[in-house]
């Protein structure tokens, strides 16, 4: 099964994601996390990745197609996976779409995890304490909601109107346990 999770930053996509990949046994691939990767190899790259990404702005769109195209033809994907931050603009959207359709491959799930403005900033902040990332100052946390609500809002739009069977709403300002079950009725309805 091909997922995609979409939401604000803070909503729990990754927490939920995670629940999944082990449930569905299928690789968790998120794209902040193959970045922040990225960063210890001290090359020209990670020093460019690392100014845009403390900035709290999106890395370019060529780099994250390049990224998530190799990932999704490795051998771990056969049985399917869970894009969790990609894709993140429309133009994304349109590369994976068209990339997909060249492949024979479908996306079977969008499941959308909603939360407030205010709920977004209030779990980046605690979850900038927790963890120590370095992206989440509340200036950075303040443009990361911006360019959530710019470029990677209107692709919720794009699928609700563009593929309605597959795409799901959930409230993400819920119990981990209550979303996770959510979750799970969307991935058993087939
Ligand atoms: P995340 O852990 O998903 O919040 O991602 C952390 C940071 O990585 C983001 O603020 C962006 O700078 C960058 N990033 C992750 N995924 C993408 C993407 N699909 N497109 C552009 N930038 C991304």
């Amino acid at each position: 099964m091909r997922i995609i999770f979409f939401g604000p930053p803070g909503a729990g996509k990754g927490t939920q994601a995670k629940l999944l990949s082990s449930y569905l046994d299928i690789p968790h691939l998120s794209t902040g996390e193959i970045l922040r990767s990225k960063l210890n190899e001290n090359d020209e790259l990670s020093s460019k990745l690392r100014h845009v990404m403390t900035s709290g702005n999106l890395v370019s769109d060529d780099i994250l197609n390049e990224i998530v195209s190799i990932k999704i033809l490795e051998d771990g994907c056969n049985k399917g996976f869970i894009l969790d931050g990609y894709p993140r603009t429309i133009a994304q959207t349109e590369y994976l779409n068209s990339f997909m359709d060249k492949k024979f491959m479908t996306i079977n799930k969008v499941i959308n995890i909603d939360l407030s403005n205010q709920n977004i900033e209030n779990r980046i902040i605690l979850r900038s304490r927790i963890e120590n990332r370095t992206d989440d100052s509340l200036a950075v946390i303040r443009n990361r909601i911006r360019k959530y609500n710019n470029e990677t809002k209107p692709i919720a739009k794009f699928y609700k109107s563009k593929y309605p069977l597959i795409f799901f709403e959930l409230n993400g300002d819920q119990k981990i346990e209550k979303i996770h079950s959510e979750i799970i009725n969307i991935v058993k309805k087939c």
